[in-house]
C-alpha cells in the first residue's frame, strides 16, 4: 500500500453544530463510504510509565468511541513498552483498570509493543540490508552535536558509510550484549540536511542493559518510539493512527519507516490537539514529580487530574465521557477551562445523586420548646430531580447542629440566615427563631437557644408568614461524626506550565488545596455508605465516600465539587 496520508481536511471550527462530525470522524466516514476501509481499527497506545490522566481520557474516548460507531470496528489497547528504565507492570495494571472503568472494552485486543521485539529486529535487519540503516559509534552527545539546528544542516556521522555486512555484524553483536550502554546505536540513513530534524538519521535502537518488565533480560537493545510505533500500528492492521499534534513533525519518519520495509499495511496518522486544562498539569513527568516529592498523596490523590484521582474524587465515567465529547477535537492547541470539567460532573450528579444533610462546622442549637428525649421523624425528599427515588425520614430532636456560617451575630441586610431574633426555615423541618446567643469566656458563640413553631412542620406556616432563609441541620444525638475533605485547585496559576521568572509548576502549588474537617456531623444512615458512593450534601456540594480511607461504619467523604457552577455562570454572562 502506498502512503494514504491526506490530512488536508479542515479542522472542525468551534461553532459547528453539535451533531456535526469532528474532522477525524469526517475523514473516517469518507474512508468507510468510499470503500477504502470496510471497518476501522484504532488503538490507544499508552506508555506504561505513569497513571493515565484526563488528557489520555480524551484520546481513549476518541479511539474507542470511533470503534463503537461503526460495525465490525475495533480499538486495540497497546502498551508502548519500549523503555524498560521508566516502565513498570504496576502502570500496566492501573491503565487497564482505568480504561475499563471509563467504560471501554478492548476485548481480545490487548497488545504490547514488546511482543513485537523479534519482528522489529527483523525490520531493522531489513533496513540494514538495504543500506537504509547503520550502526553508529558516536556517543549520544556527539550525535546531538552532529544534528545541527533547524537553520543549520547536520553533519554526516563518520560511521554512515559502513557496509551492510559490517552493520549486520555489529547490530547482532549489540543484541548479543557485547557493547556497553551508550557506546553504539542503530540509526536510519535518511538525510542530515533535512529541514525536519527528526529525519536527520534518527536513532532506531539503543543499548539498555536493563530488565524489562515483560521480556526480562532477553533483550539489551531496545527500539525507539518512532521506529516501534509505526511498525506496531502496521503489524496490528491499524487503519487510523490518531495521535496528538506534537507527533505531526514525526509523521514523515512514520511514513519513511513504513515505506522502506515490506509491510502490508500503512496506517494513516492523523493528529489532533492534546487537552490542556487550566489550573492543572497534564504531563506524566510533572505528575510523577508531584507524587515523588510528596506534594500529593499518590497518583490517586483526589486533587490529581489522573483518572484514578478523579475516580477517588467522585467523578463518574459518564461525566468524563461527556466532558470529552463537549471539548471536541481540533487541530490547534488551546487551554480548556477546568470549570467545564466540574460542570460535567455537576450535570451528572444533579440528576443521579441522592440528597442528604450534613453539617461541616457544627454550631449547637437547643430548641428550648421541644421536649427532651423526643424524636420526631420528618419526611425528606431524596432527589427532587428524580421523584422515583422517593423519600426518607430524618430525626428531629431538641438539640441539633447547624452550620457555623449560617449564624451571624450582627448580620448585614441581605443575610437571610440565623441572627439574634431572626426566624429561618430548617430544611424539611420547622421554622425556628433565635432567642438567645450563648458565649464562652473568650466571647465566642458556642450555642444558640431557639424556639420552634410546631405549626410549620414541613416548611410552611399556616398563617402564611414567610422566611427568606432555609438552612440545613442534623440532630445532635442522632448524627454521627466523621472526616470530610474539601478540595480546591492544586495550582493557583491558570497555567502552571508557564515557566516565567525562573518559576516552575511547583512554585504555583496552592497551599490551601486540601482542607480536612475532622468533626463533621452527618445525617444518620450515612454511616453505612459504601466506598465510592456519591451524595449531594444539601447546600454544600457533591461528596464521595473515599475508597481508601473509609472504614466500615465510618465513611470518610471527599468533596467532589461545590454546587456553584462557574461554567454555567460564565456561559450565562455570554
Ligand atoms: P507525557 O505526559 O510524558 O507527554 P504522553 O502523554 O505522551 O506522556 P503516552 O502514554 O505516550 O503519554 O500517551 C498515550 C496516548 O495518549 C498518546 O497517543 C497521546 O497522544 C495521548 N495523550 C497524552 N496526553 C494527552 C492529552 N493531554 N490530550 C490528548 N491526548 C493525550
Ligand atoms: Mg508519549
Amino acid at each position: 500500500m502506498g502512503n494514504p496520508n491526506d490530512n488536508s481536511t479542515e479542522p472542525n471550527s468551534g461553532d459547528a453544530a453539535p451533531e456535526s462530525l469532528d474532522f477525524i470522524r469526517e475523514i473516517i466516514a469518507n474512508d468507510l463510504s468510499s470503500g477504502k476501509h470496510a471497518s476501522t481499527v484504532t488503538r490507544f497506545p499508552p506508555e506504561p510509565n505513569g497513571y493515565i490522566h484526563i488528557g489520555h481520557a480524551k484520546s481513549i474516548c476518541l479511539n474507542f468511541g470511533v470503534a463503537q460507531e461503526s460495525d465490525a470496528s475495533v480499538c486495540h489497547l497497546r502498551f508502548d513498552d519500549t523503555n524498560p528504565v521508566k516502565e513498570d507492570v504496576k502502570y500496566v495494571d492501573s491503565i487497564k483498570k482505568d480504561v475499563a472503568w471509563l467504560g471501554f472494552d478492548w476485548g481480545k485486543n490487548l497488545y504490547f509493543a514488546s511482543d513485537y521485539f523479534e519482528k522489529l529486529y527483523d525490520f531493522a535487519v531489513e533496513l540494514i540490508e538495504n543500506g537504509k540503516a547503520f550502526v553508529c559509534d558516536l556517543t549520544l552527545d556527539e550525535i546531538a552535536e552532529h544534528r545541527g539546528t533547524p537553520t543549520r544542516p547536520g553533519k554526516n556521522s563518520p560511521y554512515r558509510d559502513r557496509s551492510p555486512e559490517e552493520n549486520l555484524e555489529l547490530f547482532e553483536r549489540m543484541r548479543d550484549g557485547e557493547f556497553d550502554d551508550g557506546t553504539r546505536v542503530l540509526r536510519a540513513k535518511i538525510d542530515m540536511a533535512s529541514p525536519n530534524l527528526h529525519m536527520r538519521d534518527p536513532v532506531l535502537y539503543r543499548i539498555r542493559k536493563t530488565q524489562h518488565h515483560r521480556t526480562g533480560d532477553k533483550w539489551c537493545i531496545y527500539p525507539m518510539y518512532d521506529f516501534t510505533h509505526c511498525l506496531s500500528d502496521s503489524i496490528e492492521g491499524i487503519t487510523h493512527s490518531l495521535c496528538t499534534l506534537e507527533f505531526e513533525v514525526h509523521r514523515p519518519l512514520y511514513d519513511w519507516v513504513l515505506d522502506n520495509v515490506k509491510v502490508d499495511c500503512h496506517p494513516c496518522q492523523i493528529e489532533f490537539a492534546r487537552l490542556n486544562l487550566t489550573y492543572s498539569v497534564l504531563s506524566k513527568r510533572k505528575l510523577l514529580s508531584l507524587v515523588e516529592e510528596g506534594h500529593v498523596d499518590g497518583w490517586d490523590d483526589p486533587r490529581m487530574p489522573t483518572v484514578s484521582g478523579l475516580r477517588r474524587r467522585g467523578y463518574t465515567p459518564a461525566s468524563i465521557r461527556s466532558f470529552c465529547k463537549t471539548i471536541g477535537l481540533t487541530k490547534f492547541n488551546s487551554l480548556t477551562d477546568v470549570a467545564l470539567l466540574e460542570h460535567s460532573i455537576r450535570q451528572d450528579l444533579n440528576e443521579t445523586a441522592e440528597r442528604r444533610l450534613a453539617v461541616l462546622r457544627p454550631l449547637k442549637v437547643v430548641i428550648t420548646n421541644f421536649e427532651e428525649g423526643k424524636v420526631e421523624e420528618l419526611e425528606a425528599v431524596n432527589n427532587p430531580k428524580n421523584p422515583e427515588v422517593g423519600t426518607r425520614t430524618i430525626p428531629f430532636t431538641r438539640e441539633i447542629y447547624v452550620e457555623r456560617d449560617d449564624f451571624m451575630e450582627d448580620p448585614p441586610k441581605k443575610y437571610f440566615r440565623l441572627g439574634p431574633g431572626r426566624e429561618v426555615r430548617l430544611r424539611f423541618a420547622f421554622f425556628i427563631t433565635c432567642q438567645e446567643v450563648i458565649k464562652n469566656a473568650a466571647g465566642e458563640v458556642v450555642e444558640l437557644h431557639c424556639t420552634y413553631d410546631p405549626e410549620t412542620k414541613g416548611g410552611n406556616a399556616p398563617d402564611g408568614r414567610k422566611v427568606k432563609g432555609t438552612i440545613h441541620w442534623v440532630s445532635a444525638s442522632k448524627a454521627f461524626e466523621t472526616e470530610v475533605r474539601l478540595y480546591d485547585r492544586l495550582f493557583t496559576a491558570e497555567d502552571p506550565n508557564k515557566e516565567e521568572d525562573g518559576k516552575t509548576f511547583i512554585d504555583y502549588l496552592n497551599p490551601d488545596s486540601l482542607e480536612e474537617i475532622s468533626e463533621a456531623k452527618l445525617e444518620p444512615g450515612l454511616e453505612d455508605t459504601e466506598p465510592g458512593a456519591l451524595y449531594q450534601f444539601e447546600r454544600l456540594g457533591y461528596f464521595c465516600a473515599d475508597a481508601k480511607d473509609s472504614q466500615p461504619g465510618k465513611p470518610v467523604f471527599n468533596r467532589t465539587v461545590t454546587l456553584r457552577d462557574a461554567w454555567a455562570k460564565q456561559q450565562a454572562k455570554g
